[in-house]
């Protein structure tokens, strides 16, 4: 039998941007393998190629040689509603920003992306309302990201994030506006949601605080994997 494909892979990736005199290679040849599950930390200088590599995994932009792989399907390969359709289904997405709708409360922010999926009315609300216990705020369904601290408005950007059920969670520095306790407490739920559904992490942090919570850290260098390890897990 033939071992299942792994979850992610990208295999001699890399990504020019621009032409001519302005031309500059942000990728220069990635090979990564995620499997199902991991919590990976995606480390390294400014510059290096976080964004680019997180963009491409994102299925929001394409290398532009190598390939990429999706639970074996070539992305590159797929057009741009098959592209949206992965993203819609699988992917889930949380920024430094937390990027949430002002005039609405949390429970319709995190409905969003189920309304986009064309889910009826009570299947959004009460999914929203699982959701939004999962990360605590069942009780704060009704009030605007105003009314929250940014601690709480991030949990509602992770509850958003996987309202939907996605197989991979993409981070762009959650912890980035938060103080070191509201950041030790979204790392500590992003873990948990990692350890107890399953669902695979993919984390660019500057900090190594919060790499510590991933189960494996890899570095870019200029546009490369330098190094790429596994973090110790403390045994009970
Ligand atoms: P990181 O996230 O590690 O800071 P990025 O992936 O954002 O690095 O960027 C890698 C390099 O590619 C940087 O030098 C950046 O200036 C360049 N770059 C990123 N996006 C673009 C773009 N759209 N056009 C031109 N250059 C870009």
């Amino acid at each position: 039998m033939n071992a299942p494909a792994p979850l992610i892979e990208l295999a001699a990736v890399t990504k020019t941007y621009g032409q001519g005199q302005a031309m500059f290679q942000a990728l220069r040849g990635v090979d990564l393998r995620i499997d199902s599950g991991e919590f990976v930390a995606v480390m390294g200088p400014s510059g290096s190629g976080k964004s680019t590599v997180m963009n491409i995994l994102g299925c929001l932009d394409t290398p532009t040689t190598g390939s990429y792989r999706f639970m074996g399907a070539a992305v590159e390969q797929l057009d741009r509603d098959q592209r949206a359709m992965l993203r819609r289904n699988y992917l889930g997405f949380v920024f430094q920003g937390f990027n949430l709708l002002a005039r609405t409360s949390a429970q319709e922010n995190v409905e969003l992306p189920l309304l986009y999926r064309g889910e009826t009315a009570a299947d959004r609300h009460r999914l929203a309302r699982e959701a939004l216990e999962l990360v605590g705020l069942d009780r704060w369904a009704d009030h605007t990201p105003a009314e929250l601290s940014g601690g709480q408005q991030q949990r509602v950007a992770i509850a958003r994030a996987i309202v939907t059920q996605p197989k991979v969670l993409l981070a762009d520095e959650p912890t980035g506006n938060l103080d070191t306790q509201r950041s030790h407490e979204i790392m500590t739920l992003i873990r948990e949601l990692n350890d107890t559904r399953g669902i695979t992490v993919l984390m660019v942090t500057h900090e190594p605080d919060m790499a510590e919570f991933a189960s494996r850290q890899v570095h870019f260098v200029d546009g490369k994997v330098d190094t790429d390890s596994l973090v110790p897990q403390e045994t009970a």
